[in-house]
């Protein structure tokens, strides 16, 4: 009895931490099962890619759309299909404005324990969409919540597409991190090669959209030039 107790417990030990092990590995920032991932390039040329995930929206991307072009910044958009079928306008004026676009699924579901088919159904129409709207650029992909485990990683292995994560985190979503809380924290972390993750495109992202004129000027004093995800890759 004793020694079926013990074995119990061992067993559940061992549960848990693999279950703690499969939950730290799909957000893992450099590794996954398959296929190719960044969250970084290394050089020393002082190059940075400021990467915007979900939306659009047709709140948000005029203000974001006119602090980049008034310091003639060019960046990456992460956006959701369910979003762009909404929004279709903002997405034409973000092609339009020249920035990158890549692909962040259809309804920004987690992407951890899902269906080969049930990637295709993220994956594919929200492409399909970016294309319909005019966007003839590459279609890098950038998982929600960071999370990806077998299927996703696989899919995205056979398409030969690259999984961007970021290096630098801008927000930590606790509710009393400031504006000037954003841009302290990038500015401390940003270097060359880094990918910058920033949210802007809702409500609640204004702390973070007024971060970003601050982040740019102070990183352009510096000598910083900013460069899509694609250009970032040639520095490799
Ligand atoms: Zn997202």
């Amino acid at each position: 009895m004793k020694r079926i107790s013990i074995r119990l417990g061992l067993t559940l030990l061992i549960l848990v931490a693999l279950a703690w092990g499969v939950e730290r590995f799909s957000d893992a920032n450099r590794y996954q099962l398959f296929g190719k991932i960044i969250a970084k390039v290394h050089t020393e040329d002082k190059v940075i890619a400021l990467t915007f995930d979900d939306g659009p929206t047709d709140e948000a991307t005029p203000e974001v759309l006119k602090i980049l072009a008034d310091r003639g910044v060019i960046a990456t958009f992460f956006v959701n299909g369910i979003a762009v079928e909404r929004h279709p306008d903002a997405m034409r004026a973000i092609i339009a404005a020249g920035h990158e676009v890549g692909n962040h699924t259809w309804s920004h579901r987690r992407m951890m324990l899902v269906s080969p088919s049930a990637v295709r159904k993220e994956l594919e129409p929200t492409d399909a969409i970016l294309r319909d709207v005019g966007y003839e650029g590459p279609l890098h992909f950038r998982p929600p919540y960071g999370r990806k485990l077998f299927s996703l990683p696989l899919h995205l292995a056979r398409e030969d597409r690259l999984t961007v994560m970021w290096s630098v985190a801008a927000e930590t979503f606790q509710p009393d991190q400031t504006a000037e809380d954003i841009a302290r924290r990038v500015l401390a972390q940003a270097g060359p090669g880094d990918i910058v993750m920033l949210h802007l495109m809702f409500r609640g992202n204004a702390n973070s959209r007024a971060a970003l004129p601050v982040i740019i000027d102070d990183l352009s004093a510096r000598g910083y030039r900013f460069v899509t995800v694609s250009d970032l890759l040639s520095y490799r």
